[in-house]
């Protein structure tokens, strides 16, 4: 099984919420560009309509009115030529004036320059005036003159109109292109502020952390806690990390249970020959540089063999793992104690002379002599050990452990269970 489909992730997927938000900006985007678009097609739309419809009106509704104030200014001029030629030249302009196509076009206009003709033509009598007819028909030239006038008037007002309504509907489509981009612009800076911060929330902090949590990640300490992530794929390398470090911890514990089997003797779990021999030639060292008292002993079970053969190789071992106990909860926390053979055991006492040391070894040969050994089946077993002591402050290792050798020798042959001291 891989550690892929051990740690089966859950949460969303990164690529798809990314899809998933990706879609939605784009949306968002298409829809504000096409708003903004649609109201810049209206903006076209009317300034081409501006161009091929409205100017053109408002400049034949200007043709017209400046026709028909030079209708007027004709019909004044009939009252005011100095002679009759130049009556005759004014009455044949108004009627050239209002026989003008732009006139005619516009039925109001039309309908004015109609009447006019007709007042010039049958109103006013042929030929020479005198100033008295002339005075006569002024008044209804002038009220004729007047709805002429009256006419331009709206014609510069239509005029105006078509030209300001055009223009202020422009104007409104841009004012609406103002408030859409006033709403959408910080909408779109708020979406991308959101992106930018959820791309840093969701992945970088947490790859930030992990990078920390790889460089802090060791096999004794627990793992640091992980803050959750909704994405699935930060939560696999989470999940990776987390057996990588319960791999971690489970090599450390394999390596100190290696490193304690080549160190130990599994029996009795105390310091193996090897070991002892190594720390107790380290121990010696320091304490001959340091001019301190220091001694070795060795101890031997009395008549093992017989143990063996009365309780059986199982009582033997029970025997040994006892005596153990024993050593390990009577000896100093400096003191130094490894299972050399079978049933022999060597020490290393720091700050301790021959005389101490016997003392030490003494109480602990009591302490087996006065406590039987009960084994699992029952059985009880005297047991006793002999004991030699050497004085190590000025001895190698290997002399010293020669010398209580020499000493335990001695107490076998002195009857055993006793202790004795090397006498140099
Ligand atoms: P002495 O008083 O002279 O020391 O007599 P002894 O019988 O103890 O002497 P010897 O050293 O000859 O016997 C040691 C015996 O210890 C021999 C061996 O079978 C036994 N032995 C060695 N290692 C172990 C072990 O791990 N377990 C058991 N049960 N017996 C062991
Ligand atoms: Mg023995
Ligand atoms: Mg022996």
């Amino acid at each position: 099984m891989t550690l892929r489909e051990v740690n089966a992730a859950q949460g969303i997927s990164a690529r798809r919420m990314f899809s998933w938000v990706a879609l939605i900006v784009s949306g968002l985007f298409a829809l504000g560009i096409g708003l903004i678009a649609a109201d810049q097609q209206q903006v076209l739309l009317s300034t081409t309509r501006m161009q091929e419809q409205t100017l053109p009106t408002i400049m034949a509704k200007q043709r017209l009115a400046r026709n028909l104030e030079q209708l007027r200014v004709a019909g004044d001029d009939v009252f005011d030529a100095p002679s009759d030629v130049a009556r005759q030249q004014a009455l044949f302009m108004t009627e050239l004036i209002a026989a003008h196509p732009s006139i005619q076009d516009d039925p109001h206009a039309n309908a004015l320059a109609k009447q006019t003709k007709r007042f010039f033509a049958q109103d006013l009598p042929p030929g020479t005036l005198t100033s008295d007819t002339l005075t006569k028909h002024r008044g209804q030239w002038q009220r004729l003159s007047k709805q002429l006038g009256l006419l331009i008037d709206d014609m510069f007002n239509d005029s105006i109109h078509l030209a300001s309504q055009e223009l202020s509907a422009v104007t409104a489509i841009q004012t609406w292109v103002r408030y859409k981009l006033v709403v959408i612009l910080p909408l779109f800076i708020g979406i991308v502020l959101f992106l930018l911060w959820s791309a840093h929330a969701l992945l970088v902090k947490p790859l930030q952390r992990m990078d920390q949590l790889l460089g802090e990640i060791d096999a004794v300490d627990a793992m640091p806690l992980m803050p959750s992530s909704p994405l699935r794929e930060i939560t696999a390398v989470q999940a990776a990390l987390r057996a990588l470090h319960e791999l971690l911890q489970h090599k450390e514990q394999t390596r100190q249970t290696l490193e304690r089997m080549a160190e130990h003797d599994d029996l009795t779990g105390l310091l193996n020959r090897r070991k002892f021999m190594e720390q107790a030639a380290v121990e010696l060292n320091r304490d001959h540089r340091n001019h301190r008292p220091v001694s070795v002993a060795m101890a031997d079970i009395d008549f093992f063999k017989s143990i063996n053969d009365t309780f059986g190789h199982t009582g033997g071992d029970q025997v040994l793992k006892a005596f153990a106990d024993i050593l390990k909860k009577d000896l100093r926390e400096s003191d130094l104690v490894g299972r050399i053979g079978g049933e022999e055991f060597a020490f290393v006492l720091p700050e301790t002379g021959p005389e101490a040391a016997k003392q030490l070894m003494e109480r602990i040969r009591s302490t087996v002599q006065a406590n039987p050994m009960v084994l699992t089946d029952g059985g009880r077993v005297q047991a006793t050990i002999s004991i030699g002591v050497a004085d190590a402050a000025n001895s190698a290792l290997a002399v010293a452990l020669r010398h209580a050798d020499t000493a335990l020798y001695s107490a076998k042959a002195l009857g055993r269970n006793r202790v004795e001291v090397h006498q140099a």
